[in-house]
């Protein structure tokens, strides 16, 4: 591990510079919920980034046939830690496989197109972080993965 203080914000913008070929044309609407202030976390940014790569991965390819793709990227600083949310409004992830989708190899794409390892690597990660890794669906429709991790100082 590597861990020092990282911006949260910084490392939403690094992942979604990897995805900036799919989003140029506009036709995915990113919204950036986050505070004006950055916010820190104790990661390894390296690390983060793998993550929120899979996650924002995981959004578009979800959102591959939404008449109106939506990708929220939000941010809540708490006292010790820090909350970071991946929404999108998606088919969402069925009850059934909510339980599996962490599991190693665990995928509902066709061959080829996923290995199924991503949110299993992601969530041994923010694992040895000290933080968690949650997934749900969100009463407008879609999915939301819920990362928190202890929050830092700004470095200054
Ligand atoms: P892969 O993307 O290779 O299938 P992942 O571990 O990243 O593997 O995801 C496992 C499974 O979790 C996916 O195949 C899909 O069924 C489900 N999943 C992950 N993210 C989403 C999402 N944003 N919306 C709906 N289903 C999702
Ligand atoms: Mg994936």
């Amino acid at each position: 591990e590597r861990l020092t203080a990282v911006s949260v914000p910084a490392c939403f913008d690094y992942a979604l510079r990897l995805f900036q070929a799919r989003l140029a044309d506009g036709a995915v609407e990113v919204v950036r919920h986050w505070p004006e202030d950055e916010t820190w976390v104790r990661a390894d940014p390296v690390r983060l980034e793998q993550v929120l790569v899979n996650l924002i991965g995981n959004a578009l390819q979800a959102m591959a046939e939404t008449p109106a793709p939506r990708l929220t990227l939000s941010i809540h600083p708490e006292a010790t830690r820090v909350r970071i949310e991946v929404t999108d409004n998606g088919p969402g992830i069925a009850e059934e496989q909510l339980p599996r989708i962490f599991e190693p190899f665990f995928t509902t794409k066709s061959t080829g197109s996923g290995l199924g390892l991503g949110l299993s690597i992601s969530a041994r990660i923010i694992d040895d972080l000290g933080g968690r890794l949650e997934a749900g669906n969100v009463d407008e429709g879609g999915a939301r993965f819920t990362l928190t991790l202890p929050r830092d100082e700004d470095p200054g």
